[in-house]
């Protein structure tokens, strides 16, 4: 069998949703599972949609995600060049071929002319369609005679290349995920393949490229599907083995139906880009996953698992891990939802599973500059106490203001509950025993301290425990009270407590 070769082909029009990731994704999963190549090919040959700065967010992202081309523009390779716009000479070369053969026509017909005509149907009640029944109206080669043709040629008038969709043959497909179906070729049109700037259509560059490119396998997105049966006829009519097709199921909205879209992104407060994506024609931002503190392994992982069960039982893949597992049988045909939680609940795995060294240099941007005056080895201990309790680097410092600065004010609900006319009385005692303390305020001498001290005034360890957390934290909440004393210090500590119990009385 000869290798397999799997392409990534976006079109540069903006930045790449969260289901363009995850088709290149699953094309790098199958390709690499198999030995064989990833591609990335750039079909830009659209220029009315391109959008400037595409491409580049395009390349960025993969390369955030890990998701590493063999063969792409900047990575090159033997098959190049890798941006369509660049292969014109190619497509010139086989429109000549297609059109000579029975499958494609030129035609004249302006694009005004062809308005005019959609509103007639339309006024009619019916859709118009340039197909197998229409054709022999229209202004083309096949309806012209050929002096006609050539008259208009000689004055250079504008034409495209249209395919000649074959009548009244059944197509008999076949997709890797979906399985075998059929369909009329009486239900499909002549598509435009040249356009009259002499540009090929999407579908006629992808076809020659993924032919030229030696494509094993097209693995897409599903708004592809009713573009297979051409797909298939244009291999035929080239004379070219088509490659396999598997056609990926959409990403669906967190409620379970429709296609998830950036509305929804904005809506329910999460990304649906890679990275920051800013749009040239109104500077607005959308924000990316990246900068919203995802880590990008548990993005690919997230990402991976809407549409495709890994073997076992197992959730927490690496890329790697993923690669060996890989398989289309157990990609589902069914959309998949998309879950915020379960971001969320990917990001906060491999967070905390970090060391902590690299939690410390995802946290630096989040601290104020005010901030910087804690040693690298306080925040060091603050992040061991507090990843457990982090979905993102920043929530460390979010969740753990306190061991960075004293709270400003005391939480009302927790004071009703930590705080009674004799709790001022108790703090003040304990600070004065704290002070005392000073030499040793490890977290382990103070959980006895902190003991001793209940029992000595013969209380509860809440009545002790509660006030002072509120004191410190200023509400009910973080890791265990020796461990914030112990790292915020006695001087600190005491200064805290005073503060508590002059303001709160
Ligand atoms: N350029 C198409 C896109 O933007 C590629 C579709 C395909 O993979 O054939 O998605």
């Amino acid at each position: 069998m000869s290798k397999v070769r799997v392409r990534f082909a976006p079109s540069p029009t903006g930045p790449l949703h969260l289901g363009g990731v995850r088709t290149a994704l699953y094309d790098y999963l199958f390709a690499k599972n198999q030995g064989g190549d990833f591609i990335l090919r750039i079909e830009d040959t659209d220029t009315a949609r391109y959008v400037e700065g595409a491409e580049d967010y395009i390349m960025e992202a993969l390369q955030w995600c890990g998701i590493i081309p063999d063969e792409s523009p900047v990575h090159g390779g033997p098959y190049g060049p890798y941006r369509q716009s660049e292969r014109r000479a190619i497509y010139e070369r086989y429109t000549r071929q297609i059109l000579e053969t029975d499958y494609a026509y030129i035609a004249f017909d302006t694009p005004e002319e062809l308005e005019a005509i959609r509103q007639e149907y339309e006024a009619k009640g019916e859709v118009f369609s340039y197909n197998s029944l229409t054709r022999q109206r229209l202004k083309n080669s096949i309806a012209l005679s050929e002096d006609e043709v050539k008259a208009l040629l000689e004055v250079q008038t504008p034409f495209v290349v249209r395919f000649k969709m074959p009548m009244d043959r059944i197509l008999n497909l076949e997709d890797l995920i979906r399985g075998n179906f059929s369909i009329n070729t009486n239900t499909l049109d002549d598509k435009v393949l040249v356009k009259n700037d002499g540009m090929p259509t999407y579908h006629f560059a992808n076809i020659i490229d993924d032919h030229e490119m030696k494509i094993s396998h097209v693995i897409r997105g599903e708004e592809w599907l009713p573009s297979m049966g051409l797909h298939v006829l244009l291999y035929e009519a080239m004379g070219w083995q088509a490659p396999q097709f598997a056609h990926l199921s959409l990403i669906l909205k967190p409620e379970g139906k429709g296609k998830l879209s950036k509305r929804d992104g904005d809506k329910f407060g999460f990304p649906v880009f890679p990275l920051n994506f800013t749009d040239p024609q109104t500077g607005q931002v959308s924000q990316g996953y990246k900068e919203a503190g995802y880590l990008p392994q548990a993005f690919i992982n997230f990402l991976a698992l809407l549409g495709w069960t890994p073997s076992g039982e197992r959730e927490i893949l690496s890329l790697e891990e993923m690669v060996k597992d890989f398989d289309l049988n157990k990609v589902h045909k069914a959309g998949a939802r998309f879950s915020k939680e379960k971001a969320e609940w990917f990001n906060h795995e491999y967070l905390k599973a970090l060391p902590d060294q690299e939690i410390l240099t995802l946290l630096k941007p989040h601290l104020p500059a005010s901030q910087s005056a804690l040693t690298d080895e306080k925040i060091l201990r603050i992040i061991g106490l507090m990843k457990e309790r982090a979905t993102f680097p920043a929530d460390i410092y979010h969740h753990g203001k306190f061991f960075f600065e004293a709270p400003s004010n005391y939480d009302e609900k927790a004071v009703k509950k930590a705080w009674n006319e004799t709790t001022a009385g108790i703090m003040s005692q304990l600070a004065e025993k704290l002070s005392a303390k000073e030499g040793d305020f490890s977290s382990e001498s103070l959980k006895e301290t902190l003991h001793h001290f209940a029992e000595e005034h013969h209380l509860g360890m809440g009545k002790v425990m509660m006030p002072l957390r509120l004191a410190l934290v200023g509400e009910l909440k973080g890791p265990d009270v020796p461990d914030i004393l112990e790292l915020i210090g006695p001087a600190e500590a005491i200064t805290r407590i005073k503060n508590a119990v002059s303001r709160i009385g």
